[in-house]
This record gives structure tokens, sequence and C-alpha cells, in this order.
């Protein structure tokens, strides 16, 4: 897919368009570098986004002060990218989940990227029923919960900066469940909530539309809510929630488009 030729000088992975190749709607700016491969894990190939390392960079500077007063300089720095890794690794897990969870309706997955605000599992086509999609939707958030209680469990047992870093893998892993069970499209929970319009109107493209817009009001939520909190607080630490909504607003856009088209080459192909 990413084969250098005379329409494709540069060799830019042809799934960054949207298109059946990009059914997850991941935005187009995601995959325009092809990033660090990291090999094969469970059969998928994974491979870290240059933005990863930008959202690596993020995550310690947010957390190097969480240690103090017991933990500072350096090796608050140190922990925290510690910590930051850690994160990624329950990040990979949930998209491992969701991975899983499609081989096992018959949806191959392409490949498993981490990027700047977490990863995605990029399956090759959509689930063929509602039942399916909710299936696939849900595997990564319960994955999330999973490794939530394991890691409550275990920072119990661990005294001291270790017992931290684990309750706030803890937390880390509530967030990404809580924020991918949001209902708009194409998070987790957006995608639920279209298998729930879809089964209940038999319309596919209409349930896409419905939750597209939720992800489109949830984006805009972030990016003002975000905006405003940076200026109100005349911090920078809100921008990453005014990014993490623009990125929403193009993933909820792109979805939209490659489900559109999706349905369309099906049409095509029930009529052939
Ligand atoms: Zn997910």
């Amino acid at each position: 897919m990413t084969r250098k030729g005379p329409g494709n000088p540069g060799g830019v992975p042809r799934w960054v368009g949207r298109g059946p190749g990009n059914p997850r709607g991941v935005p187009r700016w995601v995959g325009a570098w092809r990033g660090v491969g990291l090999g094969r894990l469970l059969g998928f190939p994974v491979r870290l986004d240059l933005s990863w390392f930008a959202g690596l960079a993020v995550l310690v500077l947010l957390s190097r002060e969480l240690w103090a007063p017991a933990v500072a300089g350096p090796a608050a720095v140190g922990l925290s990218a510690v910590f930051a890794v850690a994160f990624f690794g329950c990040v990979l897990v949930h998209e491992l989940a969701h991975a899983l969870a499609a081989r096992a309706v018959g949806v191959p997955t392409a490949e498993i990227r981490l990027f700047i605000f977490g990863g995605v599992a990029r399956i090759t086509s959509e689930p063929a029923d509602p039942g399916a999609e909710v299936l696939v939707a849900m595997a990564g958030p319960l994955a999330s919960v999973v490794l939530a209680g394991l890691a409550d469990l275990a920072s119990w047992t661990l005294p001291g900066p270790g017992g931290d870093l684990l309750a706030l893998l803890f937390l880390g892993n509530l967030v990404v469940a809580g924020f991918n069970l949001l209902p708009g499209f194409p998070l987790d929970g957006g995608r639920v909530a279209r298998a729930l319009v879809w089964h209940l109107t038999g319309r596919r493209l209409l349930a896409t539309r419905v939750t597209a817009l939720l992800g489109r009001a949830l984006a805009v939520t972030l990016v003002l809510g975000g905006a405003a909190a940076a200026l109100w607080q005349q911090t920078p630490r809100w921008l990453p929630q005014v990014v993490l909504g623009l990125f929403l607003w193009q993933a909820a856009a792109d979805g939209e488009r490659s489900a559109a088209r999706a349905q369309l080459l099906a049409g095509r192909a029930e009529r052939g």
C-alpha cells in the first residue's frame, strides 16, 4: 500500500486519504509520515507515528510535577517517562483488543498505529452488522477498564513512587475508557451509538451521519472549552484539549465521508 510509483512518487501510504481503505476515518494528516515500525504483535503490524514522540514529550511535561515532593528534578522526569511509556503500552493493549475483536468477526486489521493522542487499529472494512460493530467498538474500552482495575490492585501492593505511578496508570486508563465511550462518532462510544441507530433504522449511513454530528458537537465543546480555560487561567495546559477537539472534528468528517463511500461501493456491489 505504500509502494512508490508514478502516481505516488513519495511512497505516501495510499490509505491516508479517505475511502474504503480508511473506514475508521483516520484523519489524513495522521498518516502523513510513515513513522517507526515496531514489528508485529499477535500478527498485527505496530507502528509509531512520528507525532507519537510529541505526545510522549507532552505527557512527560504534564506529569512531571505530580511526583512531588517525594520525587523531584531529573528523577521526576525519569518517572514521568516510565509512566508515559507504560500509558502508551496500555493504549496499545486497547487497540490490540479492537484488532482481536475485529479478527473474531472476520475483519482484518491492516495496522495498529500509535500517534500523539493515542492509537488507532486500522481495520480494513466496516463490520458487517451492528452486533459486530458493537463488539469491535467495546473491546477497547473494556480492555482499558480491565487494565485500570489491574493497575489499581497493583498500586495498593506497591509503596512509594512505584505505587503512585500505578495509581496514575489506573486514572489514565479510566480516562482513556471514559473519553472513548463518549457517544460521538468515530469514538468507540460513537460507534456503539451508530450501531444502535443502524439497528433501529436499518440505515448505516444515516446512523453514521447522526453520530458524526454528535462527534462534531463534542469537538466544538472541546475546542471552545479548552480555549476558554486556557485564556481564563492564562496557561497553555489546556491547549492539548483544543488540538484534540480539532482532531476529533477532522476524524468525524473523514469517518462520515469514508462511510458514505463504503455505502456507495456496497450499493454498486449489490447491483453488480
Ligand atoms: Zn478504542
